[in-house]
């Protein structure tokens, strides 16, 4: 398992790796690999108890070449600069890779937000987003959702922003609920994004979607979508699983009724209609597609030798550890990497950002239509690197991403 103080060395190991294949000065690699600015804010929350608590945030911009930086906050009592650096990163290959005119940025708070009430975590976000201003901004930095934070939060954002400008400035951030200006369609976003890839990945697998068997661990905002999108097209949804543990039925389940399921009693787990089955069990599961939709370094070194998927498609970020991505290579098994499975996401958070903009709103029917051609279209570009340089999807995506950034800066030039 890799440690979260690796983060960042990680996301530079995937970067070293990738511009092995592009042909880029010494100087532009060096620009690359270092983030462009960094915030450390440290700041006052009038708590509940009236006692007043000091917090530490951060935001980071990775690199603004290609456009205004894009990337989430996340509110985590593990939250560190090196991480949310790595994240930064990850955020301008990610929107790189499927053509977004963004630059990478994430920010964090070391907090954690299930201990806190509505009302501090109101105070945290307005302060935060105020001590973050000199860089947020609906031309140089829109942030979104992440771990830890949603839709009011960004509610509460917005509106901090606004109320210093004297006017709305919906655009300011993404993720917001629709009655203020956020999408149709971006719930469902990186779920559906997922659902598309892996479309085209059985398809240059020669793998018929009807009838494939799906495993998909986390059943949250990306599992859940991911697989009863999934099921609509076709797909058997035979294994599920949260914190609580997993479930499993050979003849498949309906992912719908499942996520009822675990509305109702917040775990997958006790589903009549399947089987418990352990951890160990769950990875072991032979199928076609396996989606891991839960979190980082779940497939490693330890479990990477028994999984019995023939595709993989990382809903997660970072769900696979470098050691267990050399295994799965080794064995065959094709990875739709994160940067490129799970940027539905992003994309449509870039559709509410440009709707914000010009204040005319789009129907889901056209959301999705827009996701499916991007989606769809980088994939293309990804698998067309992988197969003309003979290296796995990840790498390939890096390939992509880093040669367009690259590009830009080149034509661009160096300032002064
Ligand atoms: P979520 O909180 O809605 O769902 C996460 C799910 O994973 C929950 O069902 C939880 O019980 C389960 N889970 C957590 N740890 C687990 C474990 N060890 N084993 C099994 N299940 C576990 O979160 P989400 O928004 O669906 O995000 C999931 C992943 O996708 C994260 O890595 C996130 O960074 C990534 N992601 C999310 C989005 C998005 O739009 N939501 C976009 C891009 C990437």
């Amino acid at each position: 398992m890799h440690k979260k103080e690796n983060v960042y060395q990680m996301a530079l190991r995937q970067f070293d790796e990738a511009i092995k294949y592009l042909k880029l000065k010494r100087g532009i690699i060096e620009y690359l690999r270092y983030p462009k600015r960094e915030l450390t804010v440290n700041f006052p929350v009038k708590m509940d108890d009236g006692s007043v608590k000091i917090f530490t945030g951060y935001r980071v911009h990775h690199n603004v070449v290609l456009g205004p930086a894009k990337g989430g906050i996340r509110y985590h009592p593990d939250v560190t600069l090196e991480e949310i650096r790595a994240l930064a990163m990850l955020m301008t290959w990610k929107c790189a890779v499927v053509g977004l005119p963004y630059g990478g940025a994430k920010g964090g708070v070391i907090c954690d937000p299930k201990k806190m009430s509505p009302q501090e975590l109101e105070n945290l976000t307005r302060r935060y987003a105020t001590e973050i201003t000199l860089m947020m901004g609906p031309e140089s930095d829109i942030p979104a959702p992440d771990m830890g934070t949603d839709s009011q939060i960004m509610a509460w954002i917005m509106d901090t922003y606004s109320m210093h400008k004297g006017y709305s400035i919906p655009a300011v951030v993404t993720g917001k609920p629709v009655s203020i200006g956020g999408s149709l369609g971006r719930d469902e976003a990186t779920g559906r994004g997922v659902m598309i890839v892996a479309k085209e990945a059985c398809k240059r697998l020669g793998m018929p979607i009807e009838g494939a068997t799906v495993v998909v661990q986390g059943y949250g905002k990306v599992g859940a979508v991911a697989a009863y999108l999934l099921h609509d097209a076709g797909c058997r949804i035979i294994a599920a699983s949260d914190t609580k543990g997993c479930i499993y039925n050979p003849n498949g389940f309906d992912p719908r009724d499942v996520l009822r399921h675990k509305k109702e009693t917040k775990s997958v787990v006790g589903y009549p209609g399947a089987d418990i089955i352990s951890n160990e069990e769950f990875w072991e599961l032979p199928c076609d597609i396996l989606i891991p939709a839960a979190m980082e370094a779940q497939i490693t070194a330890e479990n990477g030798p028994r999984i019995k998927a023939k595709l993989i498609v990382e809903g997660a970020n970072g769900p696979t550890t470098p050691d267990a991505d050399k295994i799965l290579r080794e064995r065959g098994i094709l990875v739709v990497p994160d940067i490129l499975a799970n940027a539905g996401g992003v994309t449509v958070s870039y559709f509410e950002w440009v709707q914000s903009l010009i204040s005319f709103f789009w129907d889901e029917e056209e959301v999705n239509k827009k996701l499916k051609e991007i989606m769809t279209k980088s994939f293309a570009e990804v698998w067309t690197v992988a197969k003309e340089k003979e290296i796995d999807m990840r790498t390939a995506a890096m390939v992509r991403a880093i040669a367009k950034v690259a590009e830009a800066l080149y034509l661009r030039g160096i300032y002064p």
